[in-house]
C-alpha cells in the first residue's frame, strides 16, 4: 500500500461485501470498467464491455445489467485482494494496454497525442505533474528579492496563487471585490450556473466529488474557490476591496509600479517584479448604447450586477440579449414573473445535455469518494465527451454547398439534430421555431446548453420579440414597429466588455506606450494569450484568442497558462535577469499562426456577429486550437523567445 491510511481504508471499504456491492450500482460503467482493468490487468473485461459503450457521456452506455453486475463482483474481488495483500495500488497509467482502455471508456479512439495530457488531467499519483520545479533552487535572499502582483482572485488568480505558494515566491493578489471567486462572485442572477461539467471544470489537483449536480449552480462554485483558499491559506496574500487601476513599467527599477484604489478612494502604490492579470476576459459589463436607456423609471440592471432588491414576482420583466446568461434568466424566472418579454437580436443554438438537469445522487458521491480512481476516470470521461471531439467539424469545406448554414456534413448533421431539438420543444409554433432557429451554423456563437429555453418560449406568459429596438421609454422597451413594450423592470443580459481586453486598467509598459495604444480598442494580441512585446514581465490569464469556443474547461486553459507563467518566472528568478520580454518575431509568428488557423473556422462565419470577434471581423477573443495543441504551446517556456534584462547591479 502506498500508506498505512490507504490500506486502512480499503480494508473498511471490503468489509461487508454485500454494502460495497450495493454501492457500485450507483457507479456508471466505463469509469467502473477503467478501475477495474486498471487495478486488476485482466484486458478481457475491455473485450466484454468495450462493445456496450457507444459513446463517452455516461448515457450512451448500453451495458447490460447482467454484464454491469458481473463486473461489480469482479471490482470487489479485486479491491478484496488488495487489501489482504496489502499490495501499493498502482499509480501510473498503464501504458501498454491504455489505447485499449480509452477506447472502451469513451467508445472512441483516443490518439497516442492526448496520453500526456491525460496523464496530468487524470494525476492518479495526486501529485499534479504540471507543478514547475525549481531546476536549482534559488537562495533564500535571492526569493526575498522577488515578489509578484497578481490582479483578481477568481479561479485564475487563486490557481496562480496556490502554484508561486506551493514554489515560495512571493506574491500579493488584490482584488477589487470583498471576497474571492471573481465571476462567480460577482454573477448572482437567478439560475447562475455552468455549462460545463463540474467534476472536470474544476482544478486538476484538487478533484472535488460533492457537486450536487454534474453541472454546478454558481454559490458551489465560488464555494469551491473558496474552499481552495482556506486549503491552502492563501487569503493571507490577498488584499479585497481594492482595485488595480493603473501599472506602469519603470524603466530605471526594472519594476512594475501599481496605483491601486482603496474601497474609501484613497490611493496606495506598490512595486512588483512581474505582474500576472488574471481579470479575466468577461468581468466587465457591457451595458448597451441604446437611447434613452437611463430614461427608463424602474430597475434596470445587467445581469452581473443583478439587484436583489428589485423584486421580480408578479411584475414585467423585460430581458435585453439572448447569450449564455440570458439563458439561464429567462427559465429561471418565468414562472415568477406576471410577463417575461425577451428582445432578442439575433438567436443562439443551444443543445441539449440529459446530464444537464440531474443532481448527483448521494450514491453517486459514494462512489466518486470511495472506490480507488474512479473519480479520476469518471474525469477523464466528462474531458472526453466535452473538449476535441468535435473540433475538426468547425472547419469550413470549401466544397460544400451551404455555407451560409453549415460548415460541413458533420456541421450539417449537428444543425438538423437542433432543429428536430427545437421543433420538438415548440413544435406547434412555427413562427416560434422561425424566430428561435439561428440562420448561422452550429458553434458560430458559443454552443449553449438548453436548459428548457425552448419550453419557456412556449410559455402563455413569454414574449418573444425579435424586432429591432429603437430606444427605451421611462414605461418600456420601443420596437422598431412603434410598439411600446411595457416593463416594470429591465434586464441587460448583454455580456461583456471582451473587446476592449484588461479595460479599464491603465497599463504602461517599456518606452512609455498603453497596451490599449497597442491594441486599439478591439485588438487585442499576446503571445499565446499570454505575453505582449513592450510589456515586460507581464503575463496575462485568459488573455486575447484563449477562450475555448468549442468545449473543454476554462479551468484547463488557465492551468496551462499558470504552468508557462511559472516557467516564465522560474527563469527570470534562477538567471538572475531583471526582466523579459516576448521578442517580436515568435509574437507576429504567432499571431499569424492564430488568424491562419481562424481562416477557416466557424467563427470567422460572416454571417454571425459574436464576442469572439471584432468589428473588422478578426477573432480575438476564441482559440483556434483544440486543448491538446494549447497544451502543447504552452507546455514548455522558451527563453529562446524572450529578451532578457540583466539586473542593474549584475
Ligand atoms: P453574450 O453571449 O455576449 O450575449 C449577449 C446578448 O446580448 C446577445 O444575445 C447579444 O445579441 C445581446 N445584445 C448585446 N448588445 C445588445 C444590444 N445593444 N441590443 C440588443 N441585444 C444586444 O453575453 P453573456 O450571455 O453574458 O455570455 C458571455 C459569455 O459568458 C458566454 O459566452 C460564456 O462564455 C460565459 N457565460 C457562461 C455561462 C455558463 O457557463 N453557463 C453563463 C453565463 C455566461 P447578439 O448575439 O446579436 O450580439
Amino acid at each position: 500500500m502506498t500508506t498505512t491510511m490507504d490500506l486502512e481504508q480499503l480494508k473498511n471499504l471490503v468489509s461487508d461485501r454485500e454494502a460495497l456491492l450495493n454501492n457500485l450500482e450507483a457507479a456508471d460503467t466505463a469509469p467502473l470498467l477503467m478501475v477495474l482493468v486498471h487495478l486488476g490487468g485482466d484486458r478481457s473485461w475491455l473485450d466484454r464491455i468495450a462493445p456496450h459503450i457507444k459513446g463517452p457521456w455516461s448515457f450512451h452506455d448500453e451495458t447490460p445489467d447482467a454484464l454491469k453486475a458481473e463486473m461489480r463482483e469482479a471490482v470487489a474481488d479485486i479491491l478484496e485482494i488488495y487489501a489482504e495483500t496489502g499490495r501499493a495500488l498502482p499509480t501510473e497509467l498503464p501504458m501498454d494496454i491504455l489505447p485499449q482502455m480509452l477506447k472502451a471508456c469513451t467508445g472512441q479512439v483516443v490518439p497516442a497525442e492526448y496520453f500526456p495530457l491525460i496523464n496530468e488531467e487524470i494525476d492518479l499519483a495526486g501529485t499534479d505533474p504540471k507543478t514547475v520545479q525549481w531546476r536549482k533552487h534559488p537562495a533564500p535572499e535571492k526569493l526575498a528579492a522577488f515578489n509578484v502582483l497578481v490582479v483578481g482572485a477568481g479561479f485564475s488568480g487563486v490557481g496562480m496563487g496556490i502554484k508561486m505558494q506551493e514554489a515560495g515566491i512571493l506574491f500579493t493578489i488584490i482584488e477589487k471585490n470583498e471576497d474571492v471567486g471573481g465571476t462567480w462572485y460577482e454573477n448572482t442572477y437567478p439560475g447562475i450556473g455552468v455549462d460545463t461539467a463540474n467534476h472536470f471544470y474544476s482544478y486538476s489537483f484538487d478533484n472535488n466529488n460533492d457537486w450536487d449536480h454534474f453541472f454546478a449552480k454558481g454559490d458551489q462554485i465560488e464555494a469551491y474557490i473558496k474552499r481552495n483558499v482556506e486549503r491552502t491559506s492563501l487569503r493571507k496574500h490577498i488584499r479585497f476591496s481594492e482595485e488595480v487601476l493603473s501599472l506602469r513599467w519603470d524603466e530605471a527599477s526594472l519594476m512594475w509600479h501599481a496605483e491601486i484604489c482603496r474601497k474609501d478612494g484613497t490611493t496606495y502604490q506598490i512595486t512588483a517584479n512581474a505582474v500576472v492579470s488574471a481579470v479575466g476576459m468577461l468581468n466587465r459589463p457591457k451595458v448597451p448604447e441604446i437611447k434613452g436607456l437611463e430614461s427608463f423609471s424602474g430597475p434596470a440592471f445587467h445581469t452581473a450586477r443583478w439587484d436583489h432588491s428589485a423584486d421580480y414576482r408578479g411584475k414585467r420583466v423585460g430581458m435585453i440579449g439572448t447569450g449564455a446568461s440570458g439563458m439561464q434568466v429567462g427559465p429561471a424566472i418565468q414562472n415568477d414573473v406576471s410577463n417575461l418579454t425577451i428582445f432578442q437580436r439575433s438567436p443562439h443554438w443551444a443543445m441539449l445535455n440529459p446530464l444537464y438537469f440531474e443532481t448527483v445522487t448521494e450514491s453517486k458521491k459514494w462512489v466518486l469518494n470511495n472506490i480507488p480512481f474512479y473519480t479520476k476516470w469518471f474525469r477523464f470521461q466528462l474531458f472526453w465527451s466535452s473538449s476535441d471531439t468535435f473540433h475538426h467539424n468547425l472547419k469550413v469545406d470549401p466544397n460544400w454547398p451551404d455555407k451560409k448554414h453549415t460548415l460541413n456534413a458533420a456541421n450539417a448533421e449537428v444543425r438538423k439534430q437542433l432543429e428536430a431539438h427545437i421543433a420538438s420543444e415548440v413544435g406547434h409554433d412555427p413562427e416560434l421555431i422561425r424566430k428561435a432557429t439561428p440562420d448561422y451554423p452550429p458553434y458560430g456563437k458559443r454552443m449553449l446548453r438548453d436548459n428548457h429555453w425552448y419550453r419557456m418560449l412556449t410559455k402563455p406568459n413569454v414574449d418573444l420579440v425579435d424586432l429591432s429596438i429603437d430606444h427605451v421609454e421611462p414605461e418600456g422597451v420601443v420596437t422598431s414597429d412603434c410598439t411600446l413594450h411595457p416593463c416594470d423592470i429591465l434586464v441587460l443580459a448583454t455580456g461583456f466588455e471582451t473587446r476592449r481586453m484588461l479595460w479599464p486598467m491603465q497599463i504602461e509598459g517599456r518606452g512609455g506606450a498603453t497596451i490599449l495604444d497597442r491594441w486599439g480598442d478591439e485588438d487585442p494580441r499576446a503571445h499565446l494569450g499570454i505575453t505582449v512585446p513592450e510589456f515586460p514581465n507581464f503575463f496575462v490569464i485568459y488573455g486575447p484568442n484563449t477562450n475555448l469556443s468549442h468545449g473543454g474547461s476554462a479551468v484547463f486553459h488557465l492551468e496551462c497558462q499558470v504552468r508557462y507563467i511559472m516557467q516564465g518566472l522560474r527563469e527570470l528568478i534562477e538567471s538572475g535577469n531583471a526582466a523579459l520580454e516576448i521578442k517580436p518575431e515568435p509574437f507576429w509568428a504567432y499571431q499569424e499562426k492564430v488568424d491562419a488557423a481562424h481562416r477557416d473556422l466557424v467563427w470567422s462565419h460572416g454571417g454571425v456577429t459574436s464576442w469572439y470577434k471584432n468589428s473588422a471581423g478578426r477573432v480575438h477573443a476564441a482559440s483556434p486550437w483544440r486543448l491538446v495543441d494549447y497544451r502543447n504551446l504552452t507546455e514548455v517556456f522558451n527563453p529562446a523567445e524572450y529578451e532578457f534584462t540583466p539586473a542593474a547591479n549584475a
